[in-house]
């Protein structure tokens, strides 16, 4: 198959694919998403409690890490919660804020007993440490596969929207993307299994590093942001984006169909 595909063909082809999306459709989106991340990393780093980041990582204890719908109330609650503790040190009434949190969570949604004992594993590591610090740790636990209070899809979505670029929060529509384009074929080490997450993400981290390196797009050097290549590739297959390499793949009208590995073998065959 190295005779037909060829990962240099289809980085520079990707590298055009990145560019078409940030001029069609969903441009607006994407860049807001971009606009969002590098605010919110200014925002951690400048802030010791950040409430921004406390607001997501409470978002994704109670969504499950996105599964389930976030009550619709939440952004006022969130609001009017750090009014009240996030003037001053919300350490010192950590305790009240908790129980408060919970009890105004408990009149949008029902607190199941799972988002109770998240919520208090995070008061407890807060009780001591600041948010950012927190946020460093569990940074550290991920880098060696480990987490806590969150599960790996909600601690990478939550350290990759918060500045920590490299970690990338897979999911179906990247780990198909992966395998299917020939990332995964050109870019995984000779051990990898394409049904490990892990491995997937290597493959990822190494076709940046090896591919894209020196590309920029909105001020983000992508060789070293797999976690916001990330974004792109879930954007170029989720439904509510572009929705191209989605479940059937729509190869006819995809603008790497003449470099991606799936495409060529198909093509082959008919
Ligand atoms: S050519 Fe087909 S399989 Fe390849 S990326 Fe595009 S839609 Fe997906």
């Amino acid at each position: 198959m190295d005779n037909i595909f060829n990962i240099k063909t289809f980085a520079k082809k990707f590298k055009e694919t990145v560019k078409w999306m940030l001029e069609n459709n969903y441009a607006e989106k994407i860049k807001n998403d971009l606009q969002n991340f590098k605010e919110n990393k200014t925002h951690l780093q400048n802030n010791e409690d950040s409430f921004r980041a406390l607001g997501m990582i409470i978002k994704l204890i109670i969504t499950n890490s996105e599964r389930f719908r976030l009550p619709q109330n939440f952004d006022n609650l969130w609001r009017s919660f750090e009014e009240k503790y996030g003037r001053e040190n919300f350490r010192d009434r950590i305790e009240e804020a908790k129980k408060e949190l919970i009890d105004r969570l408990a009149n949008e949604i029902v607190v199941r007993e799972i988002i109770k004992r998240k919520i208090d594993e995070l008061f407890n590591y807060l009780r001591n440490q600041t948010v950012q610090k927190f946020t460093e740790e569990l940074y550290q636990m991920a880098q060696e596969g480990g987490t806590v209070v969150l599960g790996e899809k909600g601690r990478d979505l939550y350290l990759r929207d918060f500045g920590y670029w490299d970690r990338i929060p897979i999911d179906r529509h990247q780990m198909r993307f992966i395998i299917r384009s020939g990332i995964y074929h050109a870019c995984s080490s000779e051990r990898s299994d394409p049904l490990k997450k892990r491995d997937l993400q290597d493959a990822l981290k190494k076709f940046c590093s090896d591919y894209l390196k020196d590309y920029t797009v909105e001020e983000i050097e992508l060789g070293s942001a797999p976690g916001i290549v990330d974004i792109f590739i879930w954007s170029f297959c989720a439904k509510n984006r572009y929705n191209i390499c989605k479940d059937t793949p729509q190869c006819k009208e995809c603008p790497l169909k003449d470099v991606c590995l799936y495409a060529l073998i198909h093509q082959q065959k008919s």
